[in-house]
């Protein structure tokens, strides 16, 4: 049968596969022959995997084994920061580009596990640095809903390769947004589990207090699908929680009830747009008979400083190891140190450069204190205005993103406006909650209708509502 990309989730994919209408090579071809036609506009891919079919026939075995799971045969794009042993984990930066795996990282041994194919690594803003991928060494990812705007990032090319119907699902990573807010601009799900739910064994490090792996789906089932088979408790991530870590999590209520912090939505650099399409995603949950409540969350102005201070510091640290010995490029120099600088310079990009040295020096001596202990103590503050406010609600409802995808070139040489790009998505990484942005209408701007995304925050743990809620809304 004719395989209907634009209109496909896992659920049905596997069905079909299940039925004998088409094999995961079928499936596998589908995707390639898509993304060879889209991919030189999109620049979601930063390479097609050669392994990519035998790893489909591997699962139509399965299936005629009648061994298949949920995910065998299932077509995924992967971020260029997760490794899969034996490919090339370039983090999008010229200092790793030769980079090849030696190991997998836990979440894609687990895919591996499960039988999904890799179709190939996804662009990303160099080690997912940056919210639009023009950051990756590499060009730009374009938006499939307009070419001339970005996709959002760090995860630009995972969700752009999920939005042009290049891979039924992806894996990115979040740090500070970076996958809630490029699903939101490319109008697909993505979902940051919470701190320590999924392994971050395997990904390439940016700030390890804050860094999740996560899915982008076209779906919220999808994404709770591949959640699912990624998540669990992981002897080589000692920061992985088990089922019992979070005993407080949502049990037996109906409905689930939603908060929203008003106080923090009427901002200068917020679009109109943005706060009506969250208006009537808002009417939609009380039509379906959702309990709406207003919730203070008094220090979360302070978040999006927090993170532009702990993050950065948490880069500095990171990338101390790329010093030209143990990984990828190496550039000689008279001496040790001099072959350190000659590699990072020539390794690394602009962005990378300014966060090593906002981090050095928040974490220099004299400093310190001002502005690494003291956002670490605000960092605190606001993870318990959350659990206050979860007191009395479920969820807490935000936009994903103060607009929606803005023009390549736009904020790029403003570091600033991009970081406020992150405003609403940085709290779920500052208080290692769940986060999941599910496409919520769209706003025409220059003719062409442009992706919202509303974004959901759960209590520590508690996926499963986050997956509750966001089917209903969805309408799945
Ligand atoms: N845009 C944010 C930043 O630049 C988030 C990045 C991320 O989540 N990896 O830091």
């Amino acid at each position: 049968m004719k395989i209907d990309l634009a209109n496909l989730t896992i659920k049905k994919a596997h069905d079909h596969m299940v039925k004998g209408d088409f094999s995961s090579v079928d499936l596998t071809k589908a995707y390639i022959d898509e993304i060879k036609k889209k991919n030189g506009d999109v620049n979601a891919y930063l390479e097609i995997f050669e392994d990519a079919l035998e790893a489909a026939k591997k699962a139509d075995e399965l299936f005629k084994q009648g061994k298949a799971g949920p995910l065998t045969g299932i077509p995924c794009a992967v971020k260029d920061n997760i490794l899969i042993q034996g490919h090339i984990a370039s983090a999008s930066s010229k200092i790793l580009q030769e980079y090849k795996a030696t190991y997998y990282a836990t979440a894609t041994k687990k895919l591996a596990q499960a039988g999904v194919v890799f179709l190939g690594r996804t662009n990303m803003d160099e080690f997912a640095m940056g919210g639009s991928t023009e950051n990756s060494a590499f060009g730009p990812t374009r938006n499939p809903h307009d070419l001339a705007r970005v996709a959002g990032g760090s995860s630009g090319g995972s969700a752009a390769a999920v939005a042009m119907d290049g891979a039924l699902f992806s894996l990115g990573t979040d740090t500070g947004g970076s996958i809630r807010q490029p699903a939101a601009f490319c109008g697909v799900v993505g979902l940051k589990p919470t701190y320590g739910a999924v392994s971050r064994y395997g990904a390439i490090a940016m700030g390890s207090s804050l860094d999740q792996i996560g899915p982008i789906g076209k779906t919220v089932a999808d994404c709770e699908a591949v959640f699912n088979i990624i998540r669990g408790q992981d002897p080589k991530d000692g920061t992985t929680i088990t089922d019992k870590t979070y005993p407080t999590k949502r049990v037996g209520k109906k409905k689930p009830v939603i908060g929203i912090p008003r106080h923090f939505l009427g901002g200068d650099g917020i679009d109109p747009a943005a706060l009506e399409a969250f208006e009537a995603a808002i009417d939609s949950f009380k039509a379906k008979g959702y309990e709406i409540k207003e919730i203070k969350l008094p220090n979360i102005s302070y978040a999006l400083m927090v993170y532009y201070i702990v993050m950065p510091a948490e880069v500095s640290s990171n990338m101390a190891r790329f010093d030209g010995v143990k990984y990828g490029l190496h550039v000689d120099g008279k001496d040790g140190i001099e072959d350190y600088f000659k590699t990072r310079r020539a390794g690394l990009g602009r962005e990378v450069v300014r966060r090593i040295l906002l981090g050095t020096y928040v974490l220099s001596s004299g400093y310190y204190d001002a502005y690494y202990n003291r956002a670490n103590a605000v960092r605190a503050m606001i993870t318990q205005d959350f659990l206050k406010a979860f007191e009395s609600v479920d969820l807490i409802a935000t936009p994903t993103t103060p607009g929606p995808a803005f023009k390549i070139g736009d904020k790029a040489s403003d570091p600033m406006s991009m970081y406020l790009e992150d405003i609403f998505t940085v709290t779920a990484n500052i208080t290692g909650m769940p986060a999941i942005s599910i496409p919520s209408g769209t706003t025409n701007k220059d003719g062409k209708e442009l992706p919202l995304g509303l974004q959901l925050t759960a209590r520590h743990g508690d996926e499963s509502t986050l997956f509750q809620a966001g089917k209903e809304f969805a309408g799945e």
